[in-house]
């Protein structure tokens, strides 16, 4: 009986509407009474055969049936409004919370791809399913539990006054009806509970597979998935089944008293009937306002079934809007940099959650304002983890990154994600046309603003070339665009978007390396003027920067040009000796 905190909060935002719609409920459940002591009064007219009394009661309960209708509907109404708002203000509120989590989120209790996959599907689940079951538990069942607190009470009192006896067949009927399923409460709130982790587990599990449905192919793996989802559904199912079991028990006992207090009311007005002690009028009222009593808990125990997913999905709402993000955003320094800023790392130190070795050691370097640096090294040496603590999806442990000599924990959240465009092949982009996709960035960009940042990210004539041109709708992973054009789309979306600088995450996956130094070399001096960060993981692609940073083992090997680089010798001779990638890139 008592209000998940959780769920309370949720209803806060509709507190009004909800009201109204409770008072609503209020006043339909009045016309049932109204229409009981309109229709007792009928029948004791009937009985005493004065058939010139029974217009009057007959004519006001078919105006009290017409008025039902429209209040239920008006009723109906208002609770889907407050519905609508409470689950918008619920999503919109975890939403805004996702984002400032960030991907981090998803990645720090995740041990592998697959696992933030499942995070994703998990809290897909508690996004969409979860926030509908709170809404019908605070639309449909709050503000019926009001009503069924308060009605059969008063409903009781006034049968109290006509035969004081029926109190002693309907209290302990009406008590068992709604205290008897509260002793299954916490039976019911386990088996919710597992029927809801098991629902999480298939949605993630089934995102995970339609994700990783290429891998799954090319491993063969495609019956083994298939299987284990099977066991899964299976999982539910029996979860599904188990969780009825218990709460048909609780109808069960809710139906059971009520109807028994209702057979010992009947009996009771009998008695008292042939026993002449009340009036004619008296028995009719006892016998429907009897039924009446019940009326509300009948409803409660509908509306309970309704808005029992609520419950169980309380509980993940709550650790989804309650997770700490990985960094604390209290920086104030607006966004916006009227020339490209001077990028600093300061003896940046850093370990991953739980880890025990720092992945990157006192790292210092200076991109310089408005030109491109690159950060070579080999696989493992720390170049993504740099990207990530610059866009701040994790603080230094020590050291810090400053931004025109501001550390970036100084500026406001947004400020950063404004300013700086992370440019790669893993670029989401949503299903959606080109135009929608590069809007996002910017949404008043006129389409003249689309083609020159396009033509400037050398996309333009690709885009003309499709059927739709503009108007080409894009998968949801931009499977329709090849890494290269979709990492051309993240350059044209952050020119339009006036990011001052630029990240350019290099792909790996590319097997033609020439070609994907061409790239690189053509983003770089399409972003010119900006402040460009190269993450380069291979060679081929740092010919064009104006200077190159060396990481090694997480630690800053050395830093300069191209041909003192090599002259030095040490890890990047060694890496070009290895790749011989940037001497071939160099002579093209
Ligand atoms: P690079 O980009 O140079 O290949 P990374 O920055 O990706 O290197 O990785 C540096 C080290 O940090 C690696 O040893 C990697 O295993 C580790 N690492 C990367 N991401 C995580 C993470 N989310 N949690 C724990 N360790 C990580």
């Amino acid at each position: 009986m008592i209000v998940h905190p959780e769920l309370r909060r949720a209803a806060r935002p509709a507190r009004r509407l909800l009201l109204a719609a409770t008072v609503l409920q209020g006043v339909v459940t009045l016309t049932h009474l109204a229409q009981a002591a309109l229709l007792a009064l009928a029948l004791a007219a009937l009985a005493r055969g004065e058939t010139s009394g029974l217009a009057a009661p007959l004519v006001g309960v078919l105006v009290v049936v017409a008025a039902r209708a429209a209040l239920t509907a008006w009723q109906r109404g208002t609770a889907t409004r407050a519905g609508a708002l409470v689950r918008v203000a619920l999503r919109d509120e975890l939403l805004a919370h996702l984002g400032r989590l960030g991907p981090a989120h998803a990645a720090s209790a995740a041990h592998s791809p697959g696992q933030a996959a499942a995070r994703a599907g998990a809290v897909r689940t508690t996004l969409v399913d979860g926030v509908e079951g709170v809404d019908a538990y605070v639309s449909r069942y709050l503000p019926q539990l009001l009503i069924t607190l308060t009605v059969p009470p008063l409903v009781l009192a006034g049968l109290a006054a006509v035969e004081p006896l029926a109190l002693l067949c309907l209290v302990p009927a009406i008590a068992l009806a709604l205290a008897g399923p509260r002793a299954w409460d916490r039976l019911l709130a386990r088996r919710g509970r597992e029927h809801w982790d098991t629902y999480e587990e298939l949605g993630a599990d089934y995102l995970e597979a339609l994700q990783g449905m290429p891998t799954l192919r090319a491993a063969g793996a495609v019956g083994r998935t298939r299987r284990r989802l099977e066991e899964r559904s299976a999982a539910l199912h029996r979860a599904t089944v188990a969780k009825l079991r218990v709460s048909l028990v609780d109808t069960g006992i809710t139906d059971l008293a009520v109807q028994g207090g209702t057979v010992a009311a009947a009996l009771l007005a009998s008695w008292s009937a042939v026993g002449g002690s009340t009036t004619a009028t008296g028995t009719y009222l006892l016998l429907l306002g009897a039924s009446e009593c019940f009326r509300p808990v009948r409803d409660l125990a509908r509306e309970w079934h309704a808005g029992y997913l609520g419950v169980s999905a309380a509980e993940g709402i709550a650790a989804l809007r309650t997770a700490e993000p990985a960094v604390d955003d209290t920086g104030r320094i607006p966004g916006g940099w009227a020339a490209p800023p001077e990028l600093r790392f300061e003896n940046v130190t850093f370990a991953y959650a739980g880890a025990t070795t720092p992945v990157l050691r006192g790292v210092s370097f200076t991109a310089r304002a408005g030109h491109t640096t690159a950060i070579v090294g080999p696989s493992g040496a720390g170049k993504s983890t740099l990207v990530h603590l610059l866009l701040r999806h994790h603080d230094p442990r020590e050291g810090h990154i400053a931004l025109d000599g501001h550390p970036t924990t100084d500026h406001a959240p947004g400020s950063l994600r404004e300013g700086i465009a992370v440019v790669s092949q893993e670029t989401y982009l949503f299903h959606a046309t080109i135009a929608d996709n590069l809007r996002m960035a910017r949404p008043d960009a006129t389409d003249e603003d689309l083609t020159h940042a396009a033509r400037t990210a050398g996309i333009h004539d690709e885009i003309a070339a499709l059927p739709d041109g503009y108007a080409t709708v894009v998968g949801e992973r931009g499977s329709t665009l090849s890494g290269g054009q979709r990492q051309r789309l993240a350059l044209a979306r952050a020119l339009l978007a006036d990011a001052s600088v630029l990240v350019l995450d290099e792909a790996t996956s590319s097997v033609d390396e020439r070609r994907e130094a061409d790239i690189v070399g053509e983003l770089a001096r399409a972003a010119a003027g900006r402040t460009v960060l190269v993450v380069a993981h291979r060679l081929a692609a740092v010919r064009g920067a104006d200077h190159i940073v060396v990481l090694d083992g997480g630690r800053v090997d050395a830093e300069g040009a191209h041909a003192d680089l090599v002259e030095a010798g040490g890890v990047y001779a060694r890496l070009v000796e290895a790749g011989r990638g940037p001497d071939r890139g160099v002579a093209a």
